[in-house]
């Protein structure tokens, strides 16, 4: 028998363990009743969706068609726009209630609900585009309640390795895009997704702009600049956290930064409040359940953009595009601002948290 190398090393409780205590003591009193189900899905293996990328030439839609996937998006919301006309609006919870359009270049496929069949690696076309991008398909969420269109302005604050950002730049005719990761490692790589999806002319200069700045300090860069701004912060990435031991916000050594985090996302989304102009919107977004790091950040980010920036925000309902997607996604019930997917074993996506944010002054 082979005693495995590193056993003296590995640590008593590992990082994975750790986060699992914390998320049955955190998750458990904040879920109730959902949480053994959402812990049973967090656990197993998460369902990709394939992201069409409509710059390249391949004919991936029909490929994909015949392999039994569909587009969630203009499948179920087409279906199910027609049976909420005329609905009551009462269960609009905030002041704004304006349905976010719905993206008519954003296609993303997933496998049939309950269905695990795995994508095949995207291939390239003549020009050397990739045709997919595999991706969380709740990750397309809050790009599609971002709602960028044509001839928007749009920053990116925390942007690597750049799923989002593929996803709202299949909008065409977009002003100008300013994609921001304060970590230069992952920019470079966000760098090279984009060359392996986005045609160079789109990448121009007077086009895109990339950056490596600590996102917390945009408002001493740029102010009330940008008509659509995402904040898709670090968090503690729930997923990743109790299943891989690497890189694992829950090991011991990373303890001070975890609990920095919320701090952090509060700056950020700060940060992209400031960035946003007068009558623009920001989406907020994390990969994790923490009501600590989702509802309440948002929460302190407006009174605090109020006491220090006399900047005034409104919470944007989000239902009148979740209510679109409820045949493909788990949403949990009725949170104080924002919306939330839940990972579900028949539909094993998220967690995804988002919630949009208008600048009104
Ligand atoms: N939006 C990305 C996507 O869809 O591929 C994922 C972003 S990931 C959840 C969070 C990112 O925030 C990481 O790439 C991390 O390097 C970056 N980050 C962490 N602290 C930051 C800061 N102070 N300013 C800007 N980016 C930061």
């Amino acid at each position: 028998r082979v005693k495995e190398k590193w056993a003296a090393t590995r640590p008593k409780y590992p990082p994975t363990r750790l986060a699992l205590q914390h998320m049955d003591a955190v998750y458990g009193a904040q879920l109730g009743s959902l949480w053994p189900s959402v812990r049973v899905a967090l656990l197993c293996e998460r369902k990709y969706g394939a992201l069409v990328n409509t710059h390249s030439h391949h004919d991936v839609i029909s490929e994909l068609q015949h392999h039994g996937c569909a587009d969630f998006i203009t499948s179920t919301a087409l279906q199910e726009s027609v049976q909420v006309e005329g609905e009551s609006q009462s269960d609009l919870r905030t002041t704004s209630d304006v349905s976010p359009g719905l993206n008519a270049n954003i296609k993303c496929f997933v496998f049939p609900q309950g269905d695990i069949s795995r994508f095949k690696p995207a291939r390239p076309d003549a020009n050397g585009l990739l045709g997919y991008y595999l991706m969380d398909a709740a990750s397309v969420l809050p790009c599609l309640a971002l709602d960028v269109r044509e001839g928007h302005t749009v920053l990116d604050l925390c942007a690597a390795p750049g799923g989002k950002a593929l996803a709202f730049m299949q909008t065409h005719g977009l002003g100008f895009v300013c994609l921001n990761d304060s970590s230069v490692s992952r920019t470079m790589r966000l760098r090279r997704v984009l060359h392996s999806y986005i045609p160079k002319a789109l990448l121009s200069d007077h086009r895109l702009r990339i950056s490596s700045f600590d996102g917390t300090m945009w408002g001493q860069i740029e102010r009330g600049t940008f008509d659509r701004v995402l904040v898709d912060v670090p968090c503690t990435t729930d997923r990743h956290s109790v299943t891989e031991e690497d890189n694992n916000i829950f090991s011991k050594s990373r303890v001070g930064e975890r609990r920095r985090l919320p701090q952090l996302q509060t700056e950020l989304l700060l940060a992209g409040l400031e960035a946003v102009c007068p009558g623009g919107e920001v989406l907020y977004s994390t990969c994790t359940l923490s009501q600590q790091q989702n509802q309440a950040v948002v929460e302190q980010a407006e009174q605090l953009a109020l006491e220090r920036h006399g900047i005034q925000i409104q919470v944007v309902s989000l239902k009148p595009l979740t209510r679109n997607f409820t045949n493909t996604f788990h949403f949990a019930p009725e949170l104080s601002v924002g919306e939330l997917v839940l990972p579900h074993l028949a539909a094993n996506f998220g967690p995804i948290y988002m919630c949009k944010l208008k600048r009104l002054t």
